[in-house]
């Protein structure tokens, strides 16, 4: 068996773990090592490649500030220009010769007297890291519908995140479950093609215009020369977005402009009141991701397509029965019913400093951080994209670049003070969440009446960020050592707090 011995270790190649191995490097930390489960970079935008899948926040913010990308064809990218540009990004950031692939990061095991992680991946092998980064993605594992019977379902079943290509769907009838963000992209594409469609919705979801264009050439022509354009571009779109965040987080009354859209959409798209009825939401808007779409209320109105909104009561070797009994034969099954957010897999991969799991220390509290990145309990370990960072209006690029930042100078930090690892106190981080859950009281996620992947079992959102980003990214600008238990480095494998 192997060990290598790493100062970082990375865990995840998407947009996270590539982008914190592009600055580790920058920062001549070079000295570390990336597993990713998947046999690319891209992390969601690799694993989510159904058709039709494209980015619903414009690229121009929905990139890394540091790599702008002059090509993007259209205001809204599909998924392959979005893979594409984080391919290029690795190939031409020289770090992909620390990259792993198709190893996923089994074991994570704090050491109290090495002050270090120690590490078993996938492959039989073992490292030793002083930090743990983990980029693992909060939308990463795909949850598959509990329904009676799925598991003799004769036909081809698969996952929006886990499409399979091999599959032609041309003529058959097919089912969709689900109506979220992955589901209305598929739809429009899948009832161009199958036979029949059924779509299984439990909850209607608003759906706003998508207001999409391909870029000119004269203004890619702009963005590769002038690239003062390309920065007021992303600026205008990274406040215009900001301006949802009143309607989210404060008055949901605030949020009628975006309802009244919503609403039109429905309205142009479906003529038929008996289907309009069924798909008009129920909820507050923005309780659930507002999703934008100009294909989707057309696809549920065409010929092929039926929305069905009785329960699944069961699913038999070749069809889809409700709890009205009514039988609806098919050859394809696509569940498109999310991820586990508020129960992160890795979670029950990584144990610290007591010998509790990350996921039993969040048993009975739910997902807990300081600042969403660190975690009381466990030293030198390092989340993006952690508890309570998500984002129900803007680019989650923004948040991991704010995260990145954060991480870099707590690294600069240890190695300046000569710390051999850093945890977050209990009280800060306590205050911290104290704080996020007081303000959560009063948003549409909480109060807006419907169910989402935003909050937990318990009913607490433990997944969004209820402020603006840019104070998320002020709050983040410095590693505040002060918040953090330190342990002084050692040449004798004995530990020495400090107070910082
Ligand atoms: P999702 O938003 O969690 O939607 C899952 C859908 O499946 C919901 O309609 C849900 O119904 C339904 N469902 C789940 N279990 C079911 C069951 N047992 N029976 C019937 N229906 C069931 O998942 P998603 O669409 O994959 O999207 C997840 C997130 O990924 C999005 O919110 C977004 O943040 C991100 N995403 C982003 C983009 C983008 O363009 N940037 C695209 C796709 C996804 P209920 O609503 O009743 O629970």
């Amino acid at each position: 068996m192997t060990t290598t011995t790493v100062k970082h270790l990375v865990v995840g190649a998407g947009f996270a773990g590539l982008g914190m191995a592009v600055k580790l490097d920058e920062d001549n930390e070079s000295d570390f090592l990336v597993v990713e489960k998947g046999s690319d970079v891209g992390g969601t935008w690799r694993a989510n490649d159904y058709p039709g899948a494209a980015c619903d926040v414009p690229s121009q913010l929905y990139s890394y500030s540091f790599t702008p990308n002059p090509d993007w064809s259209m205001s809204f990218s599909p998924q392959p220009e979005i893979q594409a540009y984080i391919r290029r990004v690795a190939d031409e950031s020289g770090v992909l010769d620390r990259f792993r692939f198709e190893v996923a990061l089994e074991k994570a095991v704090w050491d109290d007297d090495a002050q270090q992680w120690q590490v078993r991946l996938s492959d039989g092998s073992e490292v030793t890291a002083t930090n743990l980064i983990s980029g693992a993605g909060g939308l990463s594992e795909p949850r598959l519908p509990d329904i009676d019977g799925i598991e003799g379902f004769q036909g081809e079943v698969f996952h929006s995140a886990r499409w399979n290509h091999d599959i032609d769907l041309t003529g058959k009838r097919v089912a969709v479950i689900g109506t979220g963000a992955s589901a209305i992209q598929i739809v429009p594409e899948l009832q161009k093609v199958v036979g029949h469609l059924d779509v299984y919705q439990r909850t209607a979801p608003y759906v706003i215009p998508r207001n999409d264009r391909r870029y000119t050439g004269f203004e890619k022509l702009a963005f590769r020369h002038l690239p003062l354009v390309q920065k007021a571009y992303r600026t205008a779109i990274y406040w215009g977005r900001e301006l949802y965040v009143p309607g989210f987080t404060l008055e949901p009354k605030l949020a009628w402009p975006a309802k009244q859209m919503a609403l039109t959409n429905l309205a142009r798209g479906i003529k038929d009141p008996e289907l309009r009825a069924k798909v008009t939401p129920d909820y507050e808007i923005g309780c659930k991701r507002i999703l934008i779409s100009n294909t989707y209320y057309p696809a549920l109105a065409s010929d092929n397509v039926e929305v069905v909104t009785d329960g699944i009561s069961k699913i038999t070797g070749d069809a889809v029965v409700t709890s009205d009994g009514v039988e609806r034969p098919i050859d394809v099954l696509v569940v498109a019913t999310g991820f586990f957010t508020t129960e992160q897999p890795i979670a029950e991969a990584i144990t610290g400093r007591t010998g509790a799991t990350l996921a039993e220390t969040w048993r009975d509290t739910g997902m807990v951080a300081y600042k969403g990145t660190t975690v009381h309990g466990f030293p030198n370990l390092f989340q993006i994209v952690g508890p309570n960072t998500g984002l129900g209006h803007s680019s989650m690029v923004f948040v991991i670049e704010s995260q990145i930042a954060y991480i870099r100078d707590a690294i600069r930090t240890m190695e300046r003070e000569g710390y051999a690892s850093v945890e977050p106190r209990p009280d800060v981080q306590d205050a911290w969440n104290d704080d996020l859950q007081r303000r959560l009281k009063k948003t549409v996620w909480n109060t807006g009446g419907c169910a989402s992947w935003y909050l937990d079992d318990e009913g607490r959102n433990t997944t969004l960020w209820p402020r603006t980003t840019f104070t998320f990214r002020r709050l983040l600008a410095r590693f505040d050592v002060a918040s953090y238990d330190v342990t002084a480095s050692s040449p004798t494998p004995s530990k020495k707090k400090v107070s910082a």
